[in-house]
């Protein structure tokens, strides 16, 4: 896989990952939330299923408690028969009475203090349970009740018996004796057999028994008796409860079956479940929601990596800095266009790495200027940066200023355009316009000479053939007469003069042709010369690596000059100066272009013109020759700018000269009249 197509793919990744670790968070918090709900709809059926259980186990409580009271009111009800140790016949009616009155009494027996039978009487509301026979004695059960009641000198139970019927069923049956008194003395006991069944059915069956089947068990479980069917429902519940008489301890059960598996059994649980429903809803809105969200995350993903291949693929440099002047963004073409990595360009402020040091005061009063809020031209501005290997370029630099969404500016935006190949083609085409320009110039040069030739050849010709006459006739004067020797002589002299006269004529013209230029003087400011003559100067003074700078005294008056001679003169002489520091051993490239009024008397009033250069310097052998035409050190040079330039000075009456600059360089100067002074 390519770095760029990983690259490409690394957000997606990373995006994926993060999406899976969502995606499981979410499912835990859907698994915990559930647990969460179930645990809760179990303890509310739980605290629903302890609430049936204690009303149960107080309802058993209140039933052993009923079962005790109604005892209790069934011997003072025995006790208050008044027939006791009255008649037989009496007893036996009181006896019915109560036998009808008490379902569960199946036998009433009336006995003395020895335990014999007095008087019974069997349950008219039954089927007679007993064999008379068998309780003439007392059975094993009552003796023991007795003995014991007679000890208590209180009521006492038998333990409970099962007593088998004709029919093949049977029932349990347990016996109260109660000891009767009358003055402290013993008259006999009072003998009943109550009818467990019996019991349970009388004294809880209208309470107990509808929803619950109440039971006497023994302590290991055994049920003796039961007294209704709990109904049906999904949960059986049960409590016991010991019933403790004298004599006998039975365990009551209470049995009952309650509705619990119902939907909303009680308040308590619909309303968990409601809650659980709405929380599941709400988690549901949210799993929504962050689907949504992660769709827009993805989106947002697409477009961020979008945007920065957008960035990366851009050829122009891109580079963003906060109000401090502090470097917070570079794009790769940037990064590229200076040799120096994002690490090393993050958080610079100036001077930066980039500048090169000779223009770094300048550029820092530039971004003071730009920090200070002052926009810069729309259209953008030329300046030169340094790569890291100290190479120089040209750059345009486009600058905005950076507004955040709150509408407020927190930096400034910079766009580069590398010009370097733009320049190298201005150069050639430059290059080569000079030189058509010189060949052209050397044409006019040939063809003025050609023609000066020709017009001089007539007049010079003529000069020395009549120059060679004139001698001929002399040579020949002896054998010819004196009178027409002079004659012819001196036509021939006339002729010389003539063509002479004609020869100093075309010398003449060609003189005129020059001075017509005078015509073309015109009054300008100097300051006005130096600028129209700058954005050239500057175009090879960014190609050799030359600061520009220039000096004016104030309140300069203006000259009068052939304006596109003596910036002709300015170019040339500024051209041989920057070509002079185009040396390894010049390190300070700075050409000052100076105007000021001339100081020496001589030149009192005028205006005096230098360019400072702090190049290689003049040789005396150089500076013997330095006015000759065609005298040029340089490979394509022609020589013919300096003796040009002295033409041009000299032309408007002024003077150019050249001295040594320390600590190097030569100064040239030249000075022009001002427009006051002529
Ligand atoms: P060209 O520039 O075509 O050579 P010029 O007449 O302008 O012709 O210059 C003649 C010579 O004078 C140059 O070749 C150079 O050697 C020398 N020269 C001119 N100006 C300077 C200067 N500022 N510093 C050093 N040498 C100079």
């Amino acid at each position: 896989m390519s770095l760029r197509s990983l690259v490409w793919q690394l957000p997606r990744r990373v995006m994926r990952s993060f999406s899976d670790r969502r995606i499981s968070l979410w499912v835990a918090l859907v698994l915990l939330l559930l647990a969460l709900l179930a645990t809760l709809v179990w303890l509310a059926g739980r605290y629903e299923a302890s609430q049936v259980q204690a009303e149960l186990e107080r309802g058993a409580a209140d039933a052993v408690s009923d079962i005790r009271s109604g005892l209790s009111r069934n011997n003072q009800a025995l006790l208050a028969v008044p027939a006791w140790s009255v008649s037989e016949k009496n007893w036996q009616i009181q006896a019915q009475s109560l036998l009808s009155q008490n379902r569960e009494w199946l036998r009433m027996e009336w006995r003395d203090a020895q335990g014999l039978l007095l008087a019974h009487e069997n349950s008219p509301l039954r089927v007679p349970a007993f064999d008379n026979a068998t309780r003439q004695n007392a059975l094993v059960e009552i003796q023991q009740a007795c003995m014991r009641a007679q000890r208590l000198n209180d009521a006492a139970y038998s333990r409970s018996y099962f007593l088998p019927q004709p029919n093949g069923l049977g029932m349990e049956v347990m016996e109260l004796c109660l000891p009767i008194l009358r003055a402290n003395t013993l008259l006999g006991f009072a003998v009943v057999s109550y009818s467990l069944q019996g019991l349970l059915a009388s004294q809880l069956g209208d309470t107990y028994g509808r929803r619950n089947q109440v039971s006497f068990t023994e302590p290991d479980g055994t049920r003796l008796a039961i007294y209704g069917e709990p109904k049906r429902a999904n949960r059986l519940f049960h409590a016991q409860q010991l019933l403790d008489l004298p004599g006998n301890t039975l365990v009551l059960r209470i049995d009952g079956r309650r509705a619990i598996p119902d939907l909303f059994p009680n308040v308590l649980t619909a309303l968990v479940t409601a809650m659980s429903i709405a929380l599941v809803s709400v988690l549901l809105l949210l799993v929504k929601d962050s689907r949504r969200r992660l769709k827009a995350e993805r989106d947002l993903a697409d477009a961020l990596a979008f945007r920065k291949a957008m960035e990366d693929s851009l050829v122009t440099g891109l580079r963003a800095r906060d109000l401090q002047g502090r470097i917070t963004y570079v794009n790769p073409a940037f990064c590229q266009m200076v040799g120096l990595t994002p690490a090393e360009l993050l958080g610079c402020s100036a001077p930066m790495p980039y500048w090169p040091p000779e223009m770094a005061g300048e550029y820092q009063q530039r971004q003071a200027v730009r920090l200070a809020g002052n926009a810069p031209p729309r259209e953008g501005f030329e300046s030169v940066f340094m790569r890291k290997d100290g190479s120089r370029f040209s750059v345009l630099i486009i600058e905005a200023p950076l507004i955040n969404v709150q509408g407020q500016q927190t930096g400034w935006m910079s766009a580069f355009l590398d010009m370097s190949e733009q320049r190298k083609v201005e150069e050639l085409s430059r290059a080569s316009q000079e030189r058509l320009q010189a060949t052209a110039r050397l044409a006019t040069v040939g063809e003025m000479a050609s023609l000066l030739s020709h017009e001089l050849n007539q007049p010079l010709a003529a000069i020395s053939s009549y120059a060679a006459g004139s001698l001929n006739l002399l040579n020949d004067a002896s054998q010819l007469q004196r009178e027409p020797l002079l004659g012819n002589l001196q036509m021939a002299l006339q002729r010389i003069a003539e063509q002479a006269g004609r020869a100093g004529k075309v010398i003449n013209s060609v003189h005129d042709f020059v001075r017509r230029r005078d015509q073309n003087r015109q009054a300008i400011a100097p300051s006005a010369l130096i600028s129209d003559i700058m954005p050239l100067v500057l175009l090879q003074a960014r190609k050799l690596q030359v600061r520009v700078e220039t000096l004016f005294e104030e309140r300069l008056p203006q000259v009068l000059c052939d304006r596109t001679m003596v910036e002709q003169v300015l170019l040339n002489l500024a051209r041989n100066g920057m070509q002079a520091m185009d040396h390894p051993t010049c390190a300070r490239r700075v050409l000052t272009l100076q105007v000021r009024r001339a100081a020496s008397n001589v030149t009192h009033g005028w205006i005096e013109f230098s360019v400072i250069d702090a190049g290689i310097g003049i040789a005396p052998e150089v500076a013997k020759q330095l006015f000759t035409p065609f005298f040029t050190t340089k490979d394509e040079g022609m020589g013919l700018g300096l003796s040009l330039c002295r033409t041009v000075v000299e032309q408007h009456g002024g003077r150019l000269e050249f001295s040594p600059h320390t600590p190097r360089g030569t100064v040239f100067r030249f000075t022009l009249p001002t427009a006051l002074n002529a």
